[in-house]
């Protein structure tokens, strides 16, 4: 039989090569600037068309590259970077594989425009499916300049797995701002489709960070440095008023690269413990300086991992050092006043003479919690027409709760044979308790009210006619760059929901009319649901911006946990709930109610 193995050709390998090392835009992106900063550029401009899918062109102006250099750089294993092994553990670069430009260049149309300064003339080329097609001495300024176009113009199928231009600008964006944070002293700018999304001087890390997320930042953050033997710590916290519904802005850099890392990410959590909303997220901008050779980069093909060699100690000294700073800057008691306001109430409930039967809440031996049922004058919180009621207490809503519970029991024999319309009651202003024939349903009241909304404004999109309340006066807000660039990505989808803009600027959004739905009062936080709610979504494949639309307006709207609901307001949640198409899951994901059956119920009391 004669031999069948053959090496593969060149070209082949390099697209084998480059469906690792690119997997959209972004990635292009990651190790073009990558290049231009091991290049030693100070200025690196980012060119991009119809999110990098047209065109991603990076221009810097480092150290260039001779006309063999320029010809070798496009070959595999092709670096200047490191020329042993051993070099491997003591890098200072971002790359060293020599395998981007070969597997950039075999899926994309690519030109190089490159010159060192001590070169009158420089060399153009251009590649095109790992192929020069073209080479020539060329008048150009000392740098690099790579456009790749067309990118997978040759690999139709991962050409059709990319995203929508939103997706993969924000994925670009990602890098921009991971690449930019690392390195303040360098300028950068990004142009997007003729718009100028980013113009980042050089500058410090405050006003890096500032620059980037915009000015509202700059009060927000706590500076952080510690230096110790086996690391140095320095950046930015922001202050735990400030935590985000978002995860987006946390950041390491570890040796000046951007890496992902659980288990540090778990230390500063673990710094700010107790100052933290449920559900919100600290930001924070940490670098990191450990010794190269303590640290392993290479885990990970796209080199965002990190290993170290003392994770425990790095562990406890991040978590001591971000604690640290927050205390110094005193903001621990500002939420202890907070929290101090509620362990009080049952103590100011007390002193309160308008409700006429206190229970005792000392001990007392003869209570029978049975007998409570006699107390029923003091129902009038339950029933009663709607709100500028006082703020209720939890301690009261809680003994409402007991009260609820005993007249429950009540009506579960009498309506057990029907199962509509009964009575709700609100537990803790955040359930609401029914009874039905089963047993009882107990629904979160947040949660049921997205799943209406939801409907609601799925409907509204897909099936009304589109209608815009026009705004007395149109209003600004202000966002970070990035994200007015999404909000902007979105502007069409917006508008064909009801939303009218009428300016954008780098970092404000000017909007003269909104959906009838959404009030005034409430766009800041819609706008904000929705650009966090964009960034989670964004890596789904199912990414759809109507529905993410829908699911921020319900979340944004919808009645809040803590919000005394009235009688009739209970009820028509509830029917509006089961009206629902599908009553039983929030939009994202979680139950909106329980049942609990008569025979769990039966259970609960077996000896
Ligand atoms: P690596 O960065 O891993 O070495 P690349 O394929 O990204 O591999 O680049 C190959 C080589 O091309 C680099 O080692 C460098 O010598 C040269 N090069 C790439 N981009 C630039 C640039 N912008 N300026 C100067 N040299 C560059
Ligand atoms: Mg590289």
């Amino acid at each position: 039989m004669s031999d069948i193995i053959q090496l593969l050709p060149d070209h082949v390998a390099n697209q084998i090569a480059a469906g690792e090392v690119v997997q959209r835009p972004a990635s292009v992106v990651k190790e073009l600037l990558e290049n231009s900063i091991d290049a030693g550029a100070s200025c690196i401009k980012l060119i991009l068309k119809d999110a990098g899918k047209t065109l991603i062109q990076v221009i810097d102006d480092g150290k260039g590259m001779s006309v063999t250099d320029a010809r070798l750089s496009f070959e595999r294993h092709a670096t200047s970077k490191i020329r042993a092994a051993e070099d491997l553990f003591q890098l200072h670069t971002k790359g060293f594989r020599g395998e981007a430009l070969a597997s950039i260049a075999a899926i994309a149309h690519v030109e190089m425009k490159t010159k060192q300064e001590d070169q009158e003339l420089g060399t153009h080329l251009k590649i095109e499916g790992s192929k020069v097609t073209y080479q020539e001495m060329a008048s150009t300024p000392t740098g690099t300049s790579i456009s790749v176009k067309n990118l997978f113009y040759n690999i139709p199928a991962r050409r059709n797995f990319l995203k929508s231009d939103t997706v993969e600008t924000r994925h670009i964006i990602d890098e921009f701002q991971r690449i930019s944070l690392a390195h303040p002293e360098i300028t950068f700018s990004l142009h997007h489709n003729s718009n100028e999304v980013y113009r980042l001087s050089e500058s410090n890390l405050r006003k890096r960070v500032v620059s980037i997320f915009g000015s509202k930042m700059n009060e927000k953050l706590v500076p952080i440095e510690e230096e110790t033997e086996m690391i140095s710590i320095s950046g930015f916290v922001a202050k735990p008023e400030y935590a985000k519904k978002k995860r987006g802005e946390q950041f390491f850099f570890v040796n000046d690269r951007f890496v992902k890392s659980p288990y540090l990410h778990h230390a500063v959590v673990a710094a700010f413990d107790g100052l933290l909303e449920q559900g919100s997220h600290p930001s924070y901008f940490l670098y990191l300086k450990v010794p190269t050779k303590s640290i392993d980069i290479n885990i990970h093909p796209t080199k965002t991992e990190v290993k170290f060699d003392d994770e425990k100690a790095l562990y406890a000294i991040l978590r001591a050092t971000v604690k640290h700073s927050l205390g110094q800057y005193s903001i621990a008691p500002v939420l202890d006043f907070n929290r101090d306001s509620n362990l009080d109430t049952p103590y100011d409930f007390s002193k309160k003479t308008s409700v006429p039967s206190t229970p005792k809440i000392t001990v007392d031996p003869t209570f029978n919690p049975f007998k409570t049922e006699t107390k029923r004058e003091s129902s009038s919180s339950v029933g009663s027409t709607y709100v500028p009621k006082k703020e209720t207490t939890s301690w009261e809503s809680l003994y409402v709760a007991t009260e609820e519970k005993v007249e429950q029991e009540d009506l579960f024999e009498t309506t057990s044979e029907h199962h509509q319309a009964n009575k709700t009651f609100q537990i803790q202003k955040k359930y609401l308790l029914s009874s039905i024939k089963s047993g009882v349903v107990l629904i979160h009241q947040s949660l049921a009210h997205q799943r209406v909304l939801y409907e609601e404004f799925l409907e509204s999109i897909t099936v009304k006619e589109v209608s815009s309340q026009q705004l007395l006066f149109p209003i600004t807000i202000s966002f970070s760059s990035a994200e007015i660039e999404t909000i902007y990505t979105l502007k069409s989808d917006l508008e064909s929901v009801g939303f009218d803009f009428d300016e954008f600027t780098k970092e404000s959004v000017t909007i003269k009319g909104t959906p009838p739905s959404i009030s005034e009062s409430k766009i800041t936080n819609v706008l904000e649901e929705l650009l966090a709610n964009v960034d989670l979504d964004v890596p789904d494949t199912n990414y759809n911006p109507f529905d993410v639309m829908a699911k921020s307006f319900a979340k944004s709207l919808a009645i809040k946990t803590g919000t005394y609901l009235s009688q009739k307001e209970q009820e028509n949640l509830v029917n509006n709930l089961f009206s629902c198409k599908e009553p039983s899951i929030a939009p994202d994901g979680r139950a909106t109610f329980k049942t609990l059956t008569l025979n769990e119920i039966d259970q609960l009391f077996q000896g």
